[in-house]
């Protein structure tokens, strides 16, 4: 998880989100593709964290493991008036947005808060390759449970990280905090 550089609006979602949240609340299906824009709007999503995963911090392309999904921060199930909301929304690799499912807690955190760093909350464990919260910091319990709703720490992406890790000579160097 590094700080994500949250840019303006795009126009197109400002234009328009009023009248695809409604549909979005009327039919119960949430797809812009309907509309021609999800992939101009990952792509922008993903301008802002350079081509990584908000929250794991894997790299989403051109050489990661995954293209990208687009994360809705409160999930739109729940919080179907934010389905379209820009900070709302955050560029994800399917792994995390597989496991986050439609789960939210309160104390999540999000990369694109003011002076959000990654040592401040978490440290990278060398010798099992998992991330762990940082408890020097007085709200760990929130790093905790980034960690816990996002499977951070599932067998894959251990392997994953160790794989990154021990190759990183070879400039496979997806995750920017090792
Ligand atoms: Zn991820």
């Amino acid at each position: 998880m590094i700080k994500m550089n949250r840019t303006e609006e795009p126009t197109f979602l400002k234009e328009n989100k009023k009248k695809w949240t409604k549909k979005y609340i009327k039919t119960g299906k949430w797809n812009s593709k309907w509309y021609g824009k999800s992939r101009e709007l990952l792509i922008i999503l993903k301008k802002t964290t350079d081509f990584h995963c908000a929250f794991c911090d894997d790299v989403l392309s051109p050489k990661g493991s995954a293209k990208g999904q687009i994360e809705h921060f409160r999930p739109k199930e729940k919080y179907k008036l934010l389905s379209f909301s820009w900070i709302n929304l955050f560029p994800i690799c399917e792994m995390c947005n597989s496991t986050k499912s439609d789960n939210f807690d309160i104390l999540l955190l999000r990369s694109d808060s003011q002076n959000f760093d990654f040592a401040n909350w978490f440290y990278f464990d060398l010798k099992t390759f998992e991330i762990k919260p940082n408890k020097l910091n007085s709200e760990w319990k929130r790093a905790e449970k980034t960690i816990e709703i996002y499977g951070f720490n599932k067998q894959e992406k251990l392997e994953r990280r160790a794989f990154v890790f021990e190759n990183r000579e070879q400039n496979l160097s997806a995750f920017r905090f090792m």
